[in-house]
C-alpha cells in the first residue's frame, strides 16, 4: 500500500488511472479504523480495481468545544490494518495541506444539515460536505463508500453530489456492530467499563421500539417510552431519538421507509445510532 500526502501526487496517480480506464473506489475517514471502516474497503474492493482510503481528522467539522484535540489517532496501527485489507492507496493530507492559510469556503446544504444532528452540532455538517467535495475533487473516484453509521451524514453527501455534479456514485454501507449490538464507533474508545455496558443498550431500545412502532403502536408514545427506558437505562442526555423518512430526514407519520435515529450522551461521550423500520 502506498501513502500519499500531498494532492498534487495524488492527481497524478489518478490521472494514470484514468486514462487506462481503471475504477477507482474511495472511502474517506478519519481514522481510528475499526472493523466498521473495513467494511467500506471490502465493498470497495468488490466495486472497482483501485481502492483508496484517506485519513483526515477534519477541523472544519469539530465545534468549538467538541472533541477535535483528543480524537483517537493511531496512524501506524490504522495503515497496518488497510495494508492488510489490499488497501492500494492511503491519502493522508496534512491539515495545510487541505486548507492552506486564507481557504474560506464553505458549502452549506441547507434544511437537511440543521435538524436532527444539526441542530446541535452547528455547523458540523458544512465542515462534512466542504472536506467530502474536495476529497471527492482531488481522488475524483467512481464510487464512494460512506457508513449508514453516520445515516444523516450519509443523506447530505448524496445531496450535495447531486446539486454540485459530481459524477461519484454514493453508496451506503451497512452499520457494523459490536456483539452486543452497539455501533463500532471510534469514539467508543472514550466508553469507561460502566458506560461501556449502558451503551449496548441503545440498540436494544431501537429494536423494541422498532417492534412496537411495526405492532401499532401510537409513533410519539412509542418515542417517550424509549427516552424514558434510556434515561432509566444510565444514559446522561438525549439529543434526540426520532422517526424519520428515510431520504428527506423529515419526522414521520407512519412507519413506512423510515429510520429510528438517536444521538445522546454518555458522560462526555455522544453516541449516534439508527435502525431501518
Ligand atoms: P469516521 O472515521 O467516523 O469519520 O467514519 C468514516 C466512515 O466510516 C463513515 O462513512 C462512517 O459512516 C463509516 N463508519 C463508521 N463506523 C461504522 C460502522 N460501525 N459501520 C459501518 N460504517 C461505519
Amino acid at each position: 500500500m502506498q501513502i500519499i500526502h500531498d494532492k498534487s501526487q495524488l492527481k497524478e496517480i489518478v490521472n494514470s488511472y484514468k486514462k487506462s480506464g481503471t475504477a477507482i473506489a474511495f472511502a474517506p475517514t478519519m481514522g481510528a479504523l475499526h472493523k466498521g471502516h473495513l467494511s467500506l474497503t471490502k465493498i470497495a474492493r468488490s466495486k472497482a480495481q483501485k481502492v483508496f482510503v484517506s485519513i483526515f481528522v477534519n477541523p472544519l467539522q469539530f465545534g468549538a468545544n467538541e472533541d477535535f484535540d483528543r480524537y483517537p489517532r493511531d496512524i501506524e496501527k490504522d495503515s497496518q490494518m488497510l495494508a492488510a485489507e489490499g488497501v492500494d492507496y492511503l491519502y493522508f493530507p496534512t491539515a495545510q495541506n487541505m486548507y492552506p492559510d486564507g481557504f474560506s469556503t464553505n458549502i452549506s446544504l441547507g434544511e437537511i444539515t440543521k435538524i436532527l444532528c444539526g441542530k446541535f452540532r452547528v455547523g458540523h455538517f458544512d465542515g462534512v460536505a466542504t472536506v467530502v467535495a474536495k476529497l471527492l475533487n482531488q481522488v475524483t473516484p467512481d464510487y464512494a463508500i460512506f457508513g449508514e453509521k453516520d445515516y444523516q451524514q450519509l443523506c447530505v453527501i448524496k445531496k450535495l453530489v447531486k446539486e454540485l455534479d459530481i459524477e461519484t456514485q454514493i453508496i451506503g454501507a451497512p452499520i457494523i456492530r459490536e456483539q452486543d449490538g452497539l455501533a463500532m464507533s471510534s469514539r467508543n474508545q472514550y466508553l469507561s467499563a460502566d458506560e461501556r455496558k449502558t451503551a449496548a443498550k441503545l440498540y436494544a431500545v431501537l429494536n423494541d421500539t422498532k417492534t412496537a412502532i411495526l405492532a401499532g403502536s401510537d409513533i410519539n408514545n412509542s418515542l417517550s417510552a424509549a427516552r424514558e427506558r434510556l434515561i432509566k437505562s444510565g444514559f446522561d442526555k438525549i439529543d434526540y431519538i426520532e422517526l424519520r423518512y428515510n431520504d428527506s430526514l423529515l419526522p414521520a407519520t407512519s412507519h413506512e421507509n423510515t429510520r429510528l435515529i438517536a444521538a445522546l450522551w454518555l458522560g462526555k461521550t455522544r453516541l449516534i445510532d439508527n435502525l431501518e423500520v
